[in-house]
């Protein structure tokens, strides 16, 4: 089984794609965290990507379809994985197929998490991530029990550099100008499932899963 998770910078792909990952057992694949891994480990890729990253763009079609293919390869995949933040652009929804083909994998469903714009920015102004650890935090909806640092692992939390305000609202505008796209290329394919993203984390997952298990897809 193959999905994609799809979203809005802070619609949630992130916390539904792990937990999905976790009830269907397959692995959860995040662009955006393999992408980091590079900065944070200093390779050729992640210094070629960081200010790429640091300004909230997206990194070249060829370079990102490259890492997924190479992940996908990889013996934890071979059950189905879970996409989260790829494709990000119609070129690189048309590479998908020729990678699942060398693996055998087919996609099952593309679910859309949809969330507004207004709620996006509110969400995302106070998301707080741990640099040591990368647990995830957020000053309203799930804060530290400690305000700064990391229940985890203790270190003092951050801003991610590409949620800062400016940053955040050049994300959205990439998003509806070339991730939207995709979200209807798959619709026209059938294999779309949308799902509202505001309101409680796991009323959000009891959806998807629903709508996953009664094999509803909507097209647009
Ligand atoms: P995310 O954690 O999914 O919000 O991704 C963080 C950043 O990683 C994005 O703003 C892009 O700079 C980069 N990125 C992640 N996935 C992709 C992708 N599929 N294509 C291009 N850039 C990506």
């Amino acid at each position: 089984m193959v999905l994609i998770l799809m979203g809005a910078p802070g619609a949630g792909k992130g916390s539904q794609s792990r937990e999905l990952a976790r009830r269907f057992g397959l692995t959860q694949i995040s662009t955006g965290d393999i992408l980091r891994g590079h900065m944070a480990d200093g390779t050729e890729i992640g210094v070629r990507i960081t200010d790429m990253m640091n300004a909230g763009e997206l990194v070249p079609d060829d370079l990102i379809v490259g890492i997924v293919r190479e992940r996908v390869r990889e013996g934890d995949c071979r059950d189905g994985f879970i996409l989260d933040g790829f494709p990000r652009t119609l070129a690189q929804a048309k590479a998908l197929p020729g990678i699942l083909a060398e693996t055998g994998n087919v996609l099952d469903t593309v679910i859309s998490i949809e969330v507004p714009d207004a709620v996006i920015l509110y969400r995302m102004n106070g998301r707080l991530v741990c640099p040591a650890c990368g647990a995830m935090f957020h000053v309203h909806y799930y804060p530290p029990r400690k305000a700064g640092v990391c229940d985890s692992c203790g270190s003092a939390l951050t801003l991610r550099e590409d949620d800062k305000a400016h940053t955040v609202l050049s994300r959205l505008a990439t998003y509806h100008e070339r991730t939207q796209p995709i979200i209807d290329y798959y619709g026209g394919e059938g294999l779309l499932l949308r799902v509202d993203g505001v309101g409680d984390k796991a009323a959000i997952t009891a959806e998807i899963v629903s709508g996953l298990e009664a094999g509803v897809k909507w097209p647009k």
